[in-house]
Order: structure tokens, then sequence, then C-alpha cells
């Protein structure tokens, strides 16, 4: 599908679950409301919006959270979608607690990538940010994930007061192991307007400072906006996502479904078009299809040029990324 900006949109993130087996302060703090369970999509509904999108030209997704690997059967779902004629790609975003336990099935249904999200490599800073002990599991399940075949990239959001200069030992993975890791600027959305970002900008001058021989990496690492760096001798490239200072709309190539079924053109705005009730609304599975191929069209057609986060006041997406799928 081609948006009236002329981008290709090829790609889609999935929240399967705005439930979570971790507290990250920026995103699902304690004490937050969650859907009930019949609220969110079930499998065979998801199965239906991916068959639909990608009839419509999505080939490649994400599946996302709250923690995807919570969910019952999530594996199973992989597989499935894996097998969606013109479903080229299928990968995974987990915080990792529970990858070392999937890590060889998630491989056999052919996820081919996983992203671990991890902000810190000190047990007790890791503690502060997730609100649990789990830091040995994540790293127990980086060694599993490796040895089972996966593909993996490492994510850090980096906040001043806490793990600020955390990227040091961070980078460190790289050198180590075959991974990327990237940088993710915090983004002002649900919990994240409240806590202060490092900005990539001065981390990457701080990386310079420590690494000279530091250079761009212009080889293609996956589907999304991060902007890649190598230094000798590290088995992985460090890649940094800049939200709020590189504004990469322009090639902006994805659409995301939130856990209750509403498809976003955007991140930043508030505006979603209800895949869910259209699929109960209709009798048969053609009917279906067609219905929801109409409103990925719709949607597509209205994606909006760019997003608005250096505005704050423009911002309207009032939901948490747990529903909408970071
Ligand atoms: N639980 C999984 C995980 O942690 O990877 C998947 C869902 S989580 C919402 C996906 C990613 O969103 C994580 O890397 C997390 O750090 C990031 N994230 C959450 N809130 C954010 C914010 N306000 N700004 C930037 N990234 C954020
Ligand atoms: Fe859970 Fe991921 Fe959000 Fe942390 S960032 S609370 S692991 S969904």
């Amino acid at each position: 599908m081609k948006d009236q900006y002329g981008r290709t949109i090829d790609y889609m993130r999935i929240s399967i679950t705005d439930r979570c087996n971790l507290r990250c302060r920026y995103c699902m703090p304690e004490g937050v409301e969650l859907v009930s369970m019949g609220e969110v999509l079930t499998d065979e509904e998801i199965q239906q919006i991916c068959m639909a999108a990608a009839q419509e030209g999505i080939c490649k997704l994400k599946i996302t959270g709250g923690e995807p690997l919570v969910r019952k059967g999530c594996v199973e779902l992989i597989r499935r979608l894996k097998q969606i004629p013109g479903m080229e790609q299928v990968t995974l975003t987990t915080n990792g607690v529970l990858l070392g336990k999937y890590a060889e099935a998630l491989a056999d249904a052919g996820t081919d990538g996983v992203n671990i999200s991890l902000d810190s490599l000190d047990r007790e800073q890791y503690y502060l940010i997730t609100g649990r002990d789990e830091l040995h599991r994540v790293l127990k399940s980086l060694e599993d994930a490796l040895a089972a075949g996966l593909r993996i990239k490492i994510n850090a959001v980096l906040q001043k007061d806490i793990n600020g200069t955390e990227w040091k030992s961070l980078i460190e993975l790289a050198k180590e192991k075959p991974v990327d890791v990237r940088f993710i600027e915090m983004m002002p959305i649900g919990y994240g307007k409240q806590f202060e970002p490092v900005f990539n900008e001065e981390l990457l001058q701080m990386i310079q400072g420590e690494y000279p021989q530091i250079e761009r990496d212009v080889r293609i690492h996956g589907n999304g906006p991060a902007q890649y760096y190598r230094i000798p001798d590290f088995q992985g490239s460090i890649g940094f996502i800049s939200a709020i200072h590189e504004k990469f709309c322009e090639s902006c190539n994805r659409l995301r479904l939130t856990s209750q079924g509403r498809l976003k053109p955007c991140l930043c705005y508030g505006d979603s078009y209800d895949l869910r009730k259209a699929l109960q609304n209709t009798k048969n599975d053609k009917e279906n299809l067609e219905s929801i191929r109409k409103i990925f069209q719709e949607v597509v057609a209205k994606k909006p040029k760019q997003h608005c986060f250096e505005q704050l006041n423009d911002v309207t997406e009032e939901k948490h990324m747990i529903q909408i799928g970071g």
C-alpha cells in the first residue's frame, strides 16, 4: 500500500496483550488498570486481521504488548501468522524474562528476530526501573536465545536520573556477543511524559568520546528507523532510534494494531479504527476479509505526514504503551 505521501506501508506492530510481568516505571507502573480479557483480540481475530493486512501489502509483523510471552499460545500464534500467504517476516519484542523458556519453540515457529528490552545490567538499577528482580533471568534468556539460533537485538531506553550512564556497559554487549544494541529515545507517550530522557545526539557524542573510531554503518539491519554505527572489534552494531530529534516520518512504513483491535495510523495521535467491531458485524470469513481490507485502505489513506512529539500540546494519544504496543 502507498499512502498519500508516497510511503510504502508494509509493516504492522501488533500488541497481543496489555498484561506484563514487569512494571517499568515509564510504561506500566504498579497499579495500572488493565483492560478485561474479553476486550482483547482473540487468536482467530488477530489471524483474520493479518490475512486481510497481507492482502493489502503488509508483509512484516512485529508482535509486541504488554509482554507478548505472557499471553497463552503466543508461540503458536506466531507460527500461524508466519504461514499466512505473503507474510515474509514475523518478529517479536520482549522484556526477555520468559524468553529462555520459549527460545527453542520460537525458533522452531520461524520467528525471524527477537528484540530484548534491557535498560540496565545493574541489578539494583534494573529493579528500580522495572519493579522486579529479574535481571538474571533476562541475561540467561539472552544466552538461550542465541543458542537457539534466534537473531537478537537489545533495545534500551535511557533516563537521565537513573540509568543515564548505563550505555557504557550496555554497548559492551555488542562487543561480547553477536547482538546489535540500540538506544531508543523516551517518547512523551503515557507515563513516559514524566521522565527526563537522554537524547541520542548527546549520547552519540559521549560514545564518540570513549570510542573515537566509531563510524556510520549503512547496512540495512531491519524494518525500523534506527541509524547504525560500528565500533572496530565489536560483533554487533550500535543503533539509535531518535523519535524526537531525528524525525524519521518521511520513511515511516508502519501501522499499529492495539490489543483491543484498533488500527492506528500513527503512534502520536489518538485516531484509531475499530477492526474488532467490523469483524463482529459481518457474518462470514469472506465478508470479514473484505470489510477489514477496506478499513486498512482508509487508514493508510489517512496516515498523517508526521508525528508532533516536539509539540506536546498537539499529541492526542492518551492510551498507554502497553495498549498501543511500543
Ligand atoms: N514488553 C515488551 C518489551 O518490553 O519489549 C514489549 C512491549 S514494550 C511497550 C516495547 C518497547 O517500548 C520497550 O522497548 C520499551 O522500552 C518501549 N517503551 C515503552 N514506553 C516507552 C516510551 N514512553 N518511550 C520510548 N519507548 C518506550
Ligand atoms: Fe512491560 Fe515492556 Fe512496558 Fe516494561 S516496557 S512494563 S516490559 S510492556
